[in-house]
């Protein structure tokens, strides 16, 4: 999981979301839970609510419509941080909104959200939390593991299958690739070639399962890399370090 900066809306877009959230508040509490699955399925809401949403939530995803829970690159829903069905006024709110591949959305997550209220979330949400706090992925193994302690981390692993299926797979199979990619950065840089420079970078920033490109970033700089690093290619360690590949990959 990366940790996302969420754009404000288009001031327009911005308004017919507030004016939807009022109009739901205008529903009587039973009635809520339908009455937004209603409107949320509405034809006018989905040209001129769900599809602008959807446009800005793919351009703050990392890489091309990267599911902002799993990382892969079949993000093709909006879904609803906290589910319609736990809290209705939360339907049309932004900072509910992130996009979904749907094996998270439909097959995993579903209406499955423990909160300690309904401010306070058991499950890590991207775009307000630092995911490196609860969640650590092995770079070898693919798999993700809880950070010591961090309940929000173990039960986001669980409910979106992190570890479930072909993904391990699929994240150590990036991480040999960004291995790859990371050196021939080097060489373009150490030969002048600008554009291959790029194209590098856009490949590390959009390959799917980029969640571990920046969980080597971080770990590369963390108090424990010797340890972590043990056993990988020194020159890419180098590079992980790198100040301008990082400037690069962070911005
Ligand atoms: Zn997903």
């Amino acid at each position: 999981m990366i940790k996302l900066v969420r754009p404000r809306l288009p001031s327009e877009l911005e308004s017919e979301l507030l004016r939807l959230t009022q109009e739901l508040a205008g529903t009587a509490i039973v009635e809520r839970t339908e009455h937004a699955d209603r409107m949320w399925e509405r034809k006018t809401v989905r040209r001129d609510v769900y599809r602008p949403v959807k446009d800005v939530l793919e351009g703050m995803a990392p890489g091309l419509d990267c599911c902002m829970y799993c990382g892969n690159h079949l993000a093709d829903t909006v879904d609803h941080f906290v589910p319609k069905s736990r809290c209705a006024l939360r339907t049309f709110y932004w900072p509910n909104l992130l996009l979904a591949c749907s094996t998270c959305n439909s097959r995993f997550k579903r209406d499955q959200h423990r909160g300690d209220g309904l401010v306070g979330s058991l499950l890590v949400d991207p775009a307000r939390d630092d995911p490196n706090e609860h969640l650590d992925l092995g770079l070898e193994s693919g798999m993700y593991r809880a950070v010591e302690g961090s309940r929000k981390g173990q039960w986001t692993i669980d409910v979106c299958g992190l570890n479930e299926g072909k993904r391990p797979r699929a994240r150590e199979r990036a991480w040999r690739s960004l291995g790859g990619d990371l050196k021939e950065w080097a060489r373009a840089r150490a030969d002048g070639r600008l554009d291959d420079m790029r194209y590098c970078i856009w490949r590390m920033r959009d390959q799917p399962f980029a969640d571990v490109c920046y969980a080597a970033l971080h770990k590369a700089v963390s108090v424990n890399a010797d340890s972590i690093f043990i056993d990988v290619d020194p020159r890419i360690v180098a590079l992980l370090r790198d100040e301008e590949l990082r400037a690069s990959l962070l911005q």
